[in-house]
């Protein structure tokens, strides 16, 4: 299968597009016997999914003289996980279909709902959204679904991840029966078979491309760092790089704000993307670099699926991500379409395990590496200057006279060197880094063990993530609770709701007495502290037993005042001390 066999339209816009010929997985989708058949299809991320599936439902959309024949109704619908991956394939189908009479419109939330429904009412033929906005246009009667011949489900396993099953199976349930629906990403774990069960008919697997043995075209470093030097290694990165376009991935929309804010003061021209951000400025965040106006995004996972952004060959993941198939997305923001990129994950020290088997699951053989140094980055400046000083250069007659006076007054020497100096002046400045020195490793592994923490018992306060627990003023508080100094305190693990943390088996019982007699205190008196049954579950330190039962029998209510070091919106009590929270039903991430 070529493109030229394709309906004359859309052969000439992809001609004119430049692409010369399908990718793997486009020739996969386009088998001619596949027409009509329902299709789960992952193929590796930047391998022209989109372009697939944009082909893949022509046959139901065109008629047979290659052109849409109208009936105003959708008769294809797209459905993609973030704001931006629906934009962007909306725009992809609109070029693709230019030649073609269809319609493309798109629904995705943050944009204008009532231009929505007055292009969906004008007709469309093909419909790209985010789940969320498509069902309103379905409750509200606007979107009507049924002469849909085709549906795609775009990253669908971020889409049930995110917790969007409900809404997608509104979506399905209001389209015939008869559409085909196909399910794309490069990731396909198990909980999509259920929905595939559900929903599709007789539904064939396609696999291609990357296969065994990860991505070809990104190249993977792990770089070890004390955890304090994470910025100043993330900086050297970016410079050592220098990448025309980079995306930096964090966990929170916090990180993201606060790297962001130091990379601009830093000098980097850098945009934000995360949840936090109103759609015009996510939207202008990706203008910017896609005009080279900004050459650094720092993001949530928000941007780990589906962007194609030009030019981004290398990717940062400041914080590791949350697992293994993040970590492919994420990546494969760079290594698009035959294109080589630079994946690099930043690992503090104590996560080194973690990140070895999360690429042992993705298959990823990673270089481990040091950050690079002050050193390393002066000598690639140095490299990349002379590349740029030596470029051929145009000189018009104005610039020429300019030169000449220039050079009466000062050697060529003095002209070159201030040339230099002008240069480098326009880049930011790299951080002398101490993270992999002997002395940091060996200080690393000092913090790991230190003294008294071989023998440790856990306890657990009612405070986590949601109430903004932070080191910094869990660590007073507890000495003030329980009357020890912050050296007596080993391990901190912060939870959603919960934080546990460890306190060496000697001190324990003095300590689970200080709480009680403390409780109800002016400062902190309020927060909940106990005695933990077990270690938390991330710990890679098993409790050994349960320790003093000092701290247990205070484990009651303390009485509950304000308390100024806890942010306002404290929140209530975290449950019967012991009991395990039941599972909730996913609920959508904010990122
Ligand atoms: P995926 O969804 O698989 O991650 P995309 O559909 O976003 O990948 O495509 C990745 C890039 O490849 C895009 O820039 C797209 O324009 C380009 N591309 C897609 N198909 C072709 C082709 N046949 N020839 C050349 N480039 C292509
Ligand atoms: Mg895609």
């Amino acid at each position: 299968m070529t493109f030229s066999d394709l309906p004359a339209g859309l052969a000439n816009a992809l001609a004119e597009r430049g692409y010369e010929a399908p990718t793997p997985v486009q020739a996969a989708v386009l088998d001619p016997d596949l027409r009509e058949r329902d299709l789960i299809v992952s193929a590796q991320t930047g391998s022209g999914k989109t372009v697939a599936f944009g082909l893949a439902f022509s046959a139901q959309i065109l008629g047979s003289d290659g052109q849409v024949q109208s009936t105003g109704k959708p008769g294809a619908l797209v459905i993609a996980p973030t704001r931006e991956l629906a934009l962007q394939v909306s725009r992809e189908l609109t070029w693709l279909y230019q030649n073609s009479k269809a319609r493309v419109v798109s629904c995705v939330g943050g944009m204008n709902p009532s231009q929505e429904r007055r292009e969906l009412k004008s007709g469309a033929t093909i419909v790209v959204g985010t789940p969320g906005r498509l069902r309103d246009h379905l409750e509200r009667g606007t979107l009507d679904l049924s002469e849909l011949a085709a549906v795609v489900l775009d990253e669908a396993d971020e889409m049930l991840d995110m917790g969007f099953r409900e809404e997608l199976e509104e979506i399905l349930d209001a389209a015939p029966e008869t559409r085909r629906t196909l399910l794309f990403s490069a990731t396909m774990p198990r909980p999509m078979e259920a929905l595939a069960r559900r929903y599709q008919r007789d539904a064939l697997r396609i696999a291609t491309g990357g296969g065994e043995r990860g991505h070809n075209d990104i190249a993977y470093q792990a770089v070890t760092v004390a955890p304090s030097e994470i910025e100043n290694a993330v900086i050297n990165l970016l410079r050592f790089h220098e990448a025309d376009t980079a995306i930096l991935f964090c966990a929170t929309r916090e990180n993201v704000r606060h790297l962001h804010a130091t990379l601009q003061e830093r000098g980097f021209s850098a945009v934000a993307l995360s949840g936090e951000h109103s759609q015009s400025e996510r939207n202008q965040a990706l203008q910017a670099l896609r005009d080279r106006r900004a050459s650094v995004c720092v993001a949530t996972d928000v941007a780990a699926r589906g962007l194609d952004l030009p030019n981004l060959s290398l990717v940062i993941h400041v914080e590791i991500p949350r697992d293994a198939e993040t970590l492919q997305h994420r990546s494969g923001r760079t290594g698009r379409a035959g294109k080589k990129g630079t994946a690099v994950i930043v690992v503090p020290f104590p996560r080194r395990r973690r990140v070895e088997s999360m690429l042992r699951n993705a298959r990823i053989n990673a270089e481990w590496i040091d950050a690079p140094d002050r050193e390393a980055i002066l000598a690639m400046d140095r490299e990349r200057l002379l590349k740029t000083l030596l470029m051929p250069v145009e000189v018009d007659e104005t610039d020429r006279k300019l030169a000449e006076r220039l050079l009466n007054e000062r050697t060529p020497q003095e002209l070159a060197a201030m040339l230099i100096q002008a240069h480098r002046a326009k880049m930011p400045e790299p951080e002398e880094l101490l993270i992999n020195s002997p002395e940091a490793q060996a200080a690393a592994r000092k913090e790991r063990q230190r003294p008294g923490f071989d023998d440790v018992v856990w306890f657990r306060m009612d405070i986590g993530r949601q109430q903004k627990a932070d080191p910094r003023w869990l660590l007073p508080l507890l000495c003030r609770r329980g009357h020890i100094s912050r050296n007596q305190i080993g391990a901190i693990r912060i939870g959603p709701r919960v934080t546990h943390f460890q306190i060496p088996r000697a001190a324990a019982d003095k300590f689970a007495d200080a709480l009680g007699r403390t409780a109800g205190d002016e400062n902190g008196g309020d927060v909940h502290i106990e005695l933990s049954p077990d270690a938390p579950q991330d710990s890679t330190r098993p409790s050994r037993n349960n320790g003093p039962s000092a701290g247990r029998k205070k484990g009651a209510s303390y009485a509950k005042k304000p308390h100024k070091d806890r942010p306002a919106n404290s929140p209530e009590r975290n449950g019967v001390p012991g009991k395990k929270p039941k599972p909730r039903k996913p609920k959508k991430r904010p990122v």
